[in-house]
């Protein structure tokens, strides 16, 4: 399954894509600034970046451009109300790989999308579709997890949890960490849904798998 990220700052247009894309059978998360976007874009897990260019904190292509020189290579679609040409070349200059502007439609995007993750294809040759530890298997093409030979189907944010966990093992993972990267949303950090997962996490996969580290947050344990 394809990772999308979807960096938009206005709920409605962002939870319209959302919604059209995963009904679509992609997994997405959402950016909501600037900052978020450079940091989740940066973490490597995701296949595509969908990227508005007015965002809070820092324009767009100034992003982009700071991701590229840091030799971050995912495909990134512009989606933009700016429909100048020079708006449009200086979108190209900065890296991007394709621009749709503001109004648009779905199918469009989509159509987009989907072009653009098949003309991707040296990422899924040179990345390995699986991680391993211990006697854990997670396959990141069919979305499944293997304990002891034994297959186990996690829902789309477990997964993804799982996934964040073990790209890291050993370095301690904070809750606003996990946030970011599994969620995307803006949560309140004194919200409990990481501690929530990380429990659903201990019970399908063991118990002894995350260790807590207190006051600072979770660590997958090698
Ligand atoms: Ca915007």
């Amino acid at each position: 399954m394809n990772r999308i990220l979807i960096a938009e700052d206005e709920p409605r247009i962002a939870a319209f894509i959302e919604k059209g894309l995963r009904s679509h059978g992609f997994t997405t998360s959402l950016a909501i600034d600037a900052k978020s976007t450079a940091d989740m874009a940066n973490s490597s897990t995701f296949d595509l970046l969908i990227l508005d260019l007015g965002l809070p904190g820092k324009d767009g292509l100034e992003i982009l451009e700071e991701l590229r020189g840091q030799g971050e290579n995912v495909p990134v679609i512009i989606l933009t109300a700016r429909d100048d040409i020079q708006d449009k070349v200086a979108g190209f200059e900065a890296g991007a790989d394709d621009y749709i502007t503001k109004p648009f439609r779905f199918e469009e995007l989509l159509a987009r999308v989907k072009a653009r993750l098949r003309n991707n294809p040296s990422k899924q040759a040179t990345e390995s579709t699986v991680i391993k530890f211990g006697n854990i298997v997670l396959d990141l093409r069919t979305r499944k997890v293997k304990v002891d030979e034994e297959t186990i189907e996690l829902p789309a944010r477990e997964f993804t949890l799982a996934e964040t966990f073990f790209r890291h093992p050993g370095q301690v993972l904070s809750r606003e960490q996990l946030l970011d990267r599994v969620w995307g949303y803006d949560y309140d950090p004194g919200s409990n849904i990481v501690d929530v997962y990380v429990g659903y996490l201990r019970k399908k996969l063991g118990g002894n798998l995350i260790e807590t580290v207190r006051g600072m947050g979770y660590r997958l344990r090698t």
